[in-house]
């Protein structure tokens, strides 16, 4: 049995580890609804927040990751204000 692609690969999320969610992807990494959520409604002084950010540096070098944290942030506003 095949599983039907949808439109996003099916892939990990970053933050929380699910799998089968629908979400972003930044820099080929998934970051899923829920987490999106999450970190849209995280305060930026939230240690929560550099937990995030930490997540997402983990993989990539300092200057990737300073390109994703500006990116992503503007995918997440763009997301949310249809
Ligand atoms: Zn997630």
């Amino acid at each position: 049995m095949k599983r039907v692609t949808s439109r996003l690969p099916v892939d990990t999320c970053l933050i929380c580890g699910r799998t089968d969610v629908p979400g972003i992807h930044i820099l080929n990494q998934l970051i899923c609804e829920s987490c999106q959520q999450k970190m849209i409604a995280t305060e930026v002084t939230d240690w929560k927040y550099r937990y995030y950010i930490n997540r997402l540096s983990l993989l990539k070098p300092a200057a990737v990751k300073q390109a994703a944290r500006n990116k992503s942030n503007r995918q997440w506003e763009k997301h949310h204000q249809v």
